[in-house]
């Protein structure tokens, strides 16, 4: 047998052999509770039967037909599902497999659409792995190190980070939006600007939500200069934060809005999405791939849609979320760091994304002791991840699906690990 890279090992926790709901099955029948959801994807639980039922009848169907030559019903019944859902005047779509290939795509679109080449990420948002998605990732030096130069002309201007910088939010919001307008002033001109690019809600940088205030300074910026917004809701979209999408909390109208994870329930599928006016400006044939849009994805998908209704799923993150971030500050409290004291700084994130960030004595970020939280809530069976610059936030990101008492349970298991 050839063996497992050292990359795969270090990352795999458990050997899952059956999901159904919340749960995991390890091989000795363990049921493990995942509050990962594979990383923000399964948001409909493992194995729906709905989402099962679709994708199986589809397999039998026609499993690929690719979109340049052959058009099949599930991704025209996808279209018109998504449109439904997608934020006013966004109205056309296209399709590729993955988070970052999709981050490429609208990066491509905005300079091909505005003839600029620059584009204008924030720190601390992560974006992806590809060659120009990790080039727009600041939110740990691993994604972006060892294999540069990255791509050129890529202008980095903060994040409102309120508890990064030690100020209110409205402090953080308004040196954000200052620093923002210093970088068009000095290192990218606005006519050489394309794109914004900006996580409603910072994932692997540590799950710190934008604001009203910063989206919508944003979207005047854009709107004065000529510049597109484009919105990474890759995270944040499908209902994860308690709204449809992530910049529902917010406004901050998106030009551009990039989507994958929730999607399709666990299916390699992603998708851009804007309005058919600048959709159009894509130049022919630089956009797309082979198995963008794949049948059995997109049936998958169009049940995502359907449970995400019927179960009304929205607002159980919102619900759920509300008991989880309850939860967590009473356990935050018990152990709250300040005053030369280590412990659990800051609780964070919004509706089913929702981040718990260690804090050393000395205040700076503690990633060491996150990862025994994590090491101590695995072995407790309560499946978990890390995020942040230092890997300090432990974050839970449970499926949609997630009950009260699955909530209480993780809860408890979070107590006993902390
Ligand atoms: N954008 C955001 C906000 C993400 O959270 C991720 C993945 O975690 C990506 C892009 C990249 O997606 P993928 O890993 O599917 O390429």
């Amino acid at each position: 047998m050839s063996a497992l890279s050292p990359v795969l090992k270090q990352a795999t926790q458990v050997l899952a052999v059956r999901g159904e709901g919340v749960h995991l099955y390890d091989e000795s029948g363990r049921a493990h509770l995942d509050f990962t959801a594979g990383i923000g994807v399964t948001s409909t639980g493992h194995c729906h039967p709905r989402v099962v039922a679709a994708a199986q009848e589809q397999v039998g169907k026609l499993v690929h037909g690719q979109y340049t030559t052959v058009m099949h019903q599930p991704l025209l019944t996808l279209t018109e599902r998504l449109g439904e859902v997608l934020p006013a005047g966004i109205d056309s779509l296209f399709y590729v497999n993955s988070g970052s290939e999709a981050v490429e795509a609208a990066m491509r679109l905005a300079k091909q659409a505005t003839g600029r080449p620059n584009i204008v990420a924030f720190q601390g948002g992560f974006h992806g792995r590809t060659m120009a998605a990790a080039s727009m990732t600041t939110s740990a030096t691993k994604f972006r190190s060892g294999y540069g130069p990255l791509m050129p002309g890529v202008a980095l201007a903060p994040f409102p980070n309120a508890f990064h910088y030690g100020w209110d939010e409205e402090t953080a919001t308004r040196f954000a939006l200052r620093e923002l307008d210093q970088l068009l002033a000095t290192v990218t001109a606005p006519a050489d600007t394309a794109a914004f690019i900006v996580e409603p809600v910072l994932g692997e940088g540590g799950y710190v939500p934008a604001n009203t205030a910063f989206l919508q300074g944003l979207r005047e910026r854009a709107d004065r200069h000529g510049i597109l917004l484009i919105l990474d809701e890759v995270q944040t979209g499908f209902g994860r934060t308690g709204k449809f999408w992530g910049h529902d909390h917010f406004g901050g109208r998106p030009d551009i809005v990039v989507t994958a994870k929730g999607l399709a329930s666990g299916f390699p599928l992603s998708a851009i999405a804007a309005p058919e006016a600048l959709m159009a400006k894509a130049w022919p044939g630089s956009q797309g791939g082979t198995y963008g849009g794949n049948a059995v994805a997109c049936a998958a998908a169009i049940a995502t849609l359907d449970v995400i209704q019927d179960e009304k799923l929205v607002e159980n993150a919102a619900t759920r979320g509300g008991q989880l971030f309850t939860g967590l500050r009473e356990v935050a409290a018990k152990h709250a760091a300040g005053a030369g004291r280590a412990g659990i700084g800051d609780v964070r994130g919004l509706g089913l994304m929702a981040g718990t960030e260690f804090t050393g004595a000395d205040g700076e970020p503690d990633g060491a002791t996150a990862a025994k939280v994590h090491a101590a809530a695995g072995e407790r069976g309560l499946l978990l991840l890390t995020c942040g610059t230092q890997g300090q936030v432990v974050r839970m990101i449970p499926p949609l699906v997630v009950s009260e008492a699955e909530v209480a349970e993780g809860l408890r298991l979070w107590e006993e690990s902390v």
